[in-house]
């Protein structure tokens, strides 16, 4: 990777940063944007589930890559003794296509370990130089 410096660095690649930088690469291209994650791995082990009620439509367009599966007709949900159908779709998405997702975006600009908050500054200081 060359010497690259950077407009943004979002320190720990979980679920908020992995959205700020997908999001960005959309609507902010330009932007330089770094994400330092210590597991190298965007959005750690995780399953996120919503309604389709939860976000716009425009924003469950923009999260289906990251989204694989979808309860178009609603779902059941059982308890001992107790069952119920709720007809609003639901939506899962997982840390596997999330981090598919934004890494695409980002490539070599996820930056692998722990934050280290004088080893960024240098980096920050003299322009950004990975691995
Ligand atoms: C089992 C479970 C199920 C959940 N289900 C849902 C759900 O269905 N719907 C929903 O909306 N929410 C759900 N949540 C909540 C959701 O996961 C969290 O709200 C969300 O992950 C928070 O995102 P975050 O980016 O703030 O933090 P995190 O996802 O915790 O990300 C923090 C990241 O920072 C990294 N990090 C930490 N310290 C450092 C460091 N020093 N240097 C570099 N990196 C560092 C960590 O490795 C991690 O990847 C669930 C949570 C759990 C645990």
């Amino acid at each position: 990777m060359e010497s690259a410096e950077f407009d943004l660095i979002l320190v720990g690649g979980g679920l908020a940063s992995s959205l700020i930088a997908w999001r960005l690469a959309i609507d902010r291209p330009e932007l330089k944007v770094a994400v330092v994650e210590r597991d190298g791995r965007l959005g750690g082990k995780h399953t996120w589930s919503f309604f389709d009620g939860d976000i716009s439509t425009e924003d469950r367009a923009w999260l289906a890559p990251a989204t694989p599966h979808r309860w178009e007709d609603g779902y059941e949900v059982y308890f001992p003794g107790l069952s119920r159908t709720l007809e609003t779709p639901y939506n899962s998405m997982t840390s596997e296509r999330l981090h598919e997702a934004v890494d695409a975006f980002l490539g070599e600009h996820v930056q692998d370990g722990p934050f280290d908050a004088e080893r960024e500054r240098a980096l920050i200081a003299r322009g950004w130089k990975a691995n």
